[in-house]
């Protein structure tokens, strides 16, 4: 491992794996020196390359490193290799949680380094701390999701239908190099290097229908870097209102094509100790290895693997179009990420992430394939919550203010093309303020939800949102006149003439409506929701349980 932060391939393997893997040289004094970080390490634990050199104390302080120091030096003395569990802080101070595994590496008589690879398993903790409470907020949950995106090692770029960036997480922000506030509002089609832009377009206009992955080369403070990117649309009642953009900074791992195979121990020393389970592939999907590491993440063992093709572990629907990027990277001597369901021996299918990259013989004829898969089960979950959370209310999961704007803005110009009339209902609970006073605000919350479902019972088809507060808004094809728009107002202000039912109480409520008709002068979602708004002012002021029309 001597100069093991240079190029060596060992070190473009590693930077390829998903969890962080620490090499320490064992000093002559007895101390434990970093001799390598890989990159999942950097960015997890937001390291620099300064701490090369240094001694576990000087980077981690006094208290936690002669912690760390005597774990380390009892595998050394021992030779024998351990595994634990432990926690760090993360970037932002939250608590993240580790299973770390150390390993000797023996050079003589002595052991002159420890590997250590630590996996986060922060999401499986909070997820197993959390499912009791899940029947409580959904706010918290919030912000687990929220705790994903901001620590995943990939950039994510949220962005909304019409292209344009509306939020960047941590690593789309480092591998980019510009402020998430520069980023926010820019078209993604200018973070692409020229030359790539076509390709990138066609990829946001069929997300969802091709879920492939492009490699392009990124516009970065550095200049271009070749990534993977990946479009994943954000769909709600079947309509998509948006993407996450995935990118994959491809540079170590591309430097690993036809660099391994020169040091196939060292190789293997990475191979058997991380939990990434990584393997060699022929063109026709036959097992030339599998790392150990498979038993625990699919419950077979590399020897039952070995006696498979490994296609009959793909999911039958995710198979063609893997593949597809298979046969093709190949071909084109591209890195390729790809998401399937992969067949575990009792749990049935795991969502997983392979990322795969091609070796090739010195005459240029294909060898094999590597391949570094992980388990992304939970965080494909997390990722579909995630988008219910971004576009729903969590008092009542109706849509919220964002989700109500794009899609009114759809309507619109839905509108312009066919002329197809509709309009903009607002409504605001009437003195609400007396409920939150006289039962508390628990039980307000309860008349909000009440409220939010009657009005979606009475609706039969529309969207109805909350926009804060006690402030709901509808969007309805019901109302086409100011005739049909009376009668929508009398059957929502006859809906509630029964009480509504909360826990404890029957409350009866009146509300106010603001109904703003659709018409060619009103051309932008502000214009009518501002004009439903003024009709809802009129319809408090002349008296309350009425509507107005404008
Ligand atoms: P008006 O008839 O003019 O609408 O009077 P109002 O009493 O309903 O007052 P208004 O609509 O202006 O304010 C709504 C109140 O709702 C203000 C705030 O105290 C309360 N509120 C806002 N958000 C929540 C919430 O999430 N839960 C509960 N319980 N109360 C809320
Ligand atoms: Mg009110």
């Amino acid at each position: 491992m001597g100069n093991a932060n240079g190029s060596l391939p060992e070190r473009v393997l590693m930077d390829g794996i998903g969890e962080m893997v620490f090499v320490m040289a064992v000093g002559s004094t007895g101390a434990f020196i970093y001799e390598f970080v890989n990159r999942a390490a950097r960015n997890i634990l937001g390291l620099g390359e300064d701490i090369i050199g240094r001694e576990i104390c000087e980077v981690v302080g006094e208290e936690r490193g002669k912690d760390l120091e005597d774990r380390y030096r009892e595998v050394a003395l021992s030779g024998v290799p351990a595994v634990y569990e432990d926690s760090y802080p993360g970037p932002s101070g939250q608590e993240c949680f580790s299973e770390v595994r150390l390993t000797p590496l023996i050079g003589g008589e002595a052991c002159t380094h420890i590997v250590a690879t630590v996996r986060d398993v922060t999401e499986k903790v909070l997820a197993m701390r959390s499912e009791s409470a899940m029947s409580s907020r959904l706010e918290e949950s919030g912000s687990r999701y929220r705790a994903l995106y901001e620590n995943n090692s990939d950039g994510v770029l949220d962005i909304s239908d019409e292209g344009l960036v509306l939020a960047a997480n941590p690593a789309a922000v480092r591998l980019i190099g510009k402020r998430e506030e520069e980023l926010v509002g820019m078209h993604y089609s200018r973070l692409v290097a020229a030359g790539d832009e076509d390709r990138a377009r066609e990829a946001f206009r069929r997300a969802g229908v091709e879920s492939g992955d492009i490699r392009l080369d990124v516009r970065t403070g550095e200049g271009p870097v070749g990534c993977l990117l990946k479009f994943t649309p954000v769909m709600t009642s079947g309509r998509r209102i948006g993407c996450y953009a995935h990118l994959k900074d491809m540079r170590e791992l591309d430097r690993l094509v036809g660099q391994f195979v020169e040091s196939e121990r060292r190789f293997r020393i990475i191979a058997e100790n991380v939990r990434d389970v990584i393997t060699l592939m022929d063109a026709d999907w036959h097992f030339l290895y599998v790392s150990p590491s498979s038993l625990m993440m699919f419950g077979f063992s590399p020897e039952q693997l070995m006696q498979t093709k490994a296609d009959t572990h793909i999911h039958p629907a995710d198979f063609p179009e893997l593949n597809h990027v298979y046969e093709s990277a190949i071909r084109e001597r591209e890195a390729f990420m790809a998401r399937v369901r992969l067949l575990h021996a009792q749990d049935g299918w795991l969502w997983s992430e392979i990322t795969g990259s091609a070796v090739y013989e010195s005459d240029g004829s294909f060898l094999q394939m590597v391949l570094v898969i992980r388990d992304v089960t939970r965080q494909k979950e997390e990722e579909d919550r995630l988008q219910q959370f971004a576009y729903h209310d969590a008092l009542t999961g109706l849509p919220n203010r964002r989700l109500f704007l794009e899609r009114l803005g759809k309507r619109l110009d839905e509108y312009r093309l066919t002329g197809s009339s509709f309009a903009v209902v607002l409504m605001d609970i009437d003195d609400f303020k007396r409920v939150n006073d006289n039962l508390g605000h628990a039980a307000g919350d309860e008349v909000i939800r009440a409220f939010g479902e009657r009005i979606a019972v009475a609706l039969e088809d529309g969207l109805v949102a909350r926009l804060g507060g006690d402030e709901f808004v509808v969007l309805t094809d019901k109302c086409r006149d100011a005739e049909e728009a009376a009668a929508f107002g009398r059957t929502i202000l006859a809906s509630l003439a029964d009480p509504l039912h909360v826990p404890g109480w029957e409350i009866r409520i009146t509300t106010s409506l603001g109904i703003a008709l659709a018409a060619p002068d009103r051309q932008t979602p502000g214009q009518l929701l501002k004009l439903a708004d003024q009709a809802m002012y009129e319809a408090k002021k002349s008296g309350r349980n009425r509507f107005r029309i404008l």
